[in-house]
């Protein structure tokens, strides 16, 4: 069986303030049809429907921290899937602590949201398990307290070919070995055990605001997508020090410390026209490297 694709949807690439081009902090990231959003700036249900993304199937959204160009888009959602009759729970997830905060997103006019929203605190650890997916939380390092967020897709048995095909399994023996864990060919018992591999999962890592964090490090080892902010040329570092955030030459030097296949830079500072000397700067240190404009998408 082919894994499906999981598609990762930029919805806005800016940091702090929107441009012309470049929209408020959002990602999604699409797995079995599910949406997933990482930060909902200004704007981000807009951004859905130009790119064709349906709120409808928003399941979660997480949020690193509660700036207002990572959440106020919260308080657009919510009350245009009331509008659309949505009836499914939605789920917040946010720093714990900072849960009143998007309760005075969700509550303050006279909509009313006819289905339930779940706002949850998060620290440290597994925050959401999906179907054949978790996501989990790890410590950022920025002026407040902030989570970055790594989907993490369960690992899968995967059958060994040669040796199913030297042991004659095909057909319908292969759901059948999936079920009972055991066949019969020819009176001889085979079991999945020697004809499968766990086959590692796909991890994407979304990190944002921060400085470098080892944390960082720690949750993207070996991913297969690192997101993370590169806010400043290396010429503004000491701008990137005092507010908390990377320059783009320290977004790749995370990339590089773990090993990950590629990484994407976004949340620029809308100081630059365009993220072509931020690229050039982060590809220096990690080759791999792709700046986000709005509207980008992965599949893995
Ligand atoms: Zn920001
Ligand atoms: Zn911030």
């Amino acid at each position: 069986m082919m894994p499906q694709g999981i598609d990762i949807v930029f919805l806005g690439t800016a940091g702090s303030v929107p441009t012309k081009e470049r929209s408020m902090p959002s990602v999604a990231v699409i797995y079995d049809g599910s949406i997933l959003l990482f930060d909902c700036g200004e704007g981000t249900q807009i951004q859905m429907l130009k790119y064709g993304l349906n709120a409808q199937r928003l399941k979660a959204i997480f949020i690193s921290h509660i700036h207002g160009d990572h959440t106020i888009g919260i308080a657009g959602i919510v009350r245009s899937l009331a509008i659309n009759g949505r009836k499914e729970a939605l789920s917040i997830f946010v720093p714990r602590g900072s849960e009143r905060i998007i309760r005075s997103l969700i509550v303050f006019d006279r909509v009313t949201i006819g289905y339930p929203i779940n706002i949850i605190g998060v620290r440290q650890g597994t925050v959401y398990r999906g179907r054949g997916f978790s996501v989990s939380a790890f410590r950022l390092n920025h002026t407040v307290e902030t989570y970055g967020y790594a989907v993490a897709e369960d690992s899968k048995l995967r059958f060994i070919k040669e040796r199913c095909d030297r042991l004659g399994i095909r057909g319908t023996m292969y759901s059948e070995l999936e079920k009972k864990g055991i066949i019969r060919i020819n009176g001889k018992g085979i079991r999945l055990k020697g004809i499968t591999r766990l086959q590692e999962g796909r991890k994407i890592v979304y990190a944002t605001d921060t400085r470098p964090a080892a944390g960082t490090v720690r949750a993207a080892r070996g991913a297969d997508l690192l997101i993370h902010e590169a806010s400043y040329k290396s010429s503004e570092k000491a701008l990137a020090v005092s507010r908390k955030h990377s320059t783009s030459e320290e977004a790749a030097g995370i990339a590089r410390k773990a090993k990950v296949s590629k990484l994407t830079i976004t949340h620029f500072s809308a100081r630059y026209r365009d993220a072509s000397q931020l690229l050039s700067e982060a590809k220096a240190v990690f080759k791999n490297t792709i700046a986000a404009s709005d509207g980008y998408r992965i599949t893995l």
